[in-house]
């Protein structure tokens, strides 16, 4: 199999991976803030994660994947001076955190599962860690950290190349914007938050730098090591964090553990879904998350296929005609496999081919291109190409925009079998995510929420349109059909995907 080779935002370079322990994948992924709802941007994050997970998968590597969630301590601006997003949140809606927290947990999870995001072995849950919080906080407390009125501190002079990561300019790094008064340097950050005097947090926890809550950044360092040891393989996040949160994790790693060693060993960023109206801001009134894909009739899987189909370290321009034509492809693949079940099934009746379709691609796999003297046919030397050729671009730092070409390819043979190229498309899935074996045609039409006519409406209409033509009342077909086009239903006569109608979005 070839090399996967991996793009290490550390030395900005390609590396290969290298497991810290052998035969096994430890990856940490920065969680959603869960103060208000997931936008697509941030489910990019968590797509892209998906996918490295699936890649490692797919090489063999038993993975470990920890996702955290953030019910505390990230503030509203990157200076300590800001206001914990979620006592903001609870203040404004008059709630619990609590309540607050588990509302928008369960809607990123929900959003999670829509995009067939697989189920990490650990979701952490930052306020379960408080108290390892401290702990770990005392061990660096020392030797790193100093106390202000405002909190505790991590003085980032005492560990070496603090902000490499980010590649900072400036000797404090850049970005520092609110001075908390008595910080060494700019880029010092706060590792406990003190409740002000007089203030009382819904969260708070006692410790020996006064009642509060942890800083942000000691959170992920915490979770990932006392859930996959320090040092693991991959940590990642948007790219966002490469300036500012992930340096901070980093420095606390480093003191933590004597210098040695960064905590992971490959740091990985996705680059940014953009989208230039602004509708991607949370404060703008509807803003982009998945649920409003699904209500405007989308598939969320169409999405998916949106952001497989730009490299994870390229930004991403958002247009609904662009989620449009990921969605026209997403179709177009489904109904490949559709027709390929179709076929198979034909040729299982007519007893031409004995094999049931095993669901287990990969074993399948191997049965057909193992045999040592068995020749292989056009279509098997095709298909292996395809699946090499695959392998060669994922294992290319995750180069999925040309894996979706493979599965496009392994569709095109003419030589193969339809089970051979269905146990292939299913092995490729195993790492694109998009559920092609199981989705259906009807999973895909477009279903907008606001629609004022039902499916089975627009079924009874369009069967009595048929009747009306058959009978060449052509008044009356007509009249049907801009009944429908009043009511949004686009009517498709040779729509060449076999649609035969579609609602305006
Ligand atoms: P947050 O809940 O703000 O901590 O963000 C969750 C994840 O989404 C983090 O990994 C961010 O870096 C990432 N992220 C934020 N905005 C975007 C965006 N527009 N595109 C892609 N990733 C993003
Ligand atoms: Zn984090």
């Amino acid at each position: 199999m070839t090399e996967l080779r991996l793009f290490n935002s550390l030395t900005r370079q390609l590396e290969p991976f290298v497991s810290v322990h052998p035969g096994e994948a430890r990856v940490y992924t920065c969680g959603p803030t869960v103060y208000n709802y997931p936008h697509i941007g941030n489910m990019r994050a968590y797509v892209f994660a998906d996918t490295l997970g699936r890649v490692l998968t797919y090489a063999g590597y038993k993975l470990t994947h920890v996702i955290n969630i953030t019910d505390v301590g990230h503030l509203t601006d990157d200076a300590d001076a800001g206001e914990d997003k979620m006592e903001k949140m609870a203040a404004e809606k008059a709630q619990s955190i609590w309540d607050i927290a588990k509302h928008y947990t369960e809607a990123y999870w929900a959003d999670i599962k829509a995009l067939n995001i697989r189920q990490p072995a650990h979701w952490s849950i930052a306020t379960d860690y408080v108290p390892a919080m401290i702990e770990f906080a005392k061990s660096i407390a020392d030797k790193h950290c100093y106390e202000l009125e405002s909190g505790l501190y991590f003085d980032t002079s005492t560990v070496a190349n603090y902000g490499a990561l980010a590649r900072a300019k400036t000797e404090d790094g850049e970005g520092r914007i609110e001075e908390v008064e008595g910080k060494r340097h700019a880029a010092d950050f706060a590792i406990w938050r003190k409740t002000p005097a007089g203030e009382s947090r819904q969260m708070e926890w006692d410790s020996p730098w006064g009642k509060g809550a942890p800083g942000w950044h000691l959170e992920c360092s915490v979770m990932s090591e006392a859930l996959l040891g320090l040092p693991f393989d991959i940590h990642t996040g948007g790219i966002d964090h490469r300036e500012i949160h992930h340096p901070n994790e980093i420095a606390q790693n480093q003191a933590r553990c004597g210098g040695d060693h960064s905590g992971a060993k490959i740091w990985m960023h996705n680059n940014f879904l953009i989208e230039r109206s602004g509708k991607m801001s949370k404060s703008s009134g509807e803003f982009l998350r998945v649920q409003l894909l699904i209500d405007k009739g989308f598939h969320p899987l169409a999405y998916r296929l949106m952001c497989l189909q730009a490299h994870y370290r390229s930004e991403l321009e958002f247009s609904w005609e662009g989620l449009q034509a990921a969605f026209v492809r997403l179709k177009r693949m489904v109904m490949g496999v559709s027709s390929l079940k179709t076929r198979h099934a034909e040729l299982v009746s007519a007893s031409i081919v004995q094999n049931e379709l095993s669901s287990d691609a990969e074993k399948w796999t191997l049965k057909q291109v193992q045999g040592d003297d068995a020749v292989e046919s056009t279509g098997q030397i095709e298909r292996r190409i395809g699946t090499m050729r695959f392998e060669e671009v994922i294992f290319d730092d995750l180069n999925t925009p040309e894996a979706l070409t493979s599965i496009d390819w392994i569709f095109s043979l003419k030589q193969e079998t339809p089970e051979a190229k269905l146990a292939t498309i299913a092995k490729m899935d195993s790492v694109l995510g998009l559920d092609l074996l199981s989705l259906t045609r009807s999973d895909l039409r477009i279903r907008p929420k606001a629609a004022i006519i039902t499916e089975a409406e627009i079924g009874t209409a369009l069967a009595a349109r048929k009747e009306a033509r058959a009978a060449k009342d052509f008044e009356r077909s007509d009249a049907i059909r801009d009944d429908l086009i009043a009511k949004g239903v686009e009517v498709m006569d040779g729509d060449p995907l076999g649609w035969d109608w579609m609602l305006d979005v």
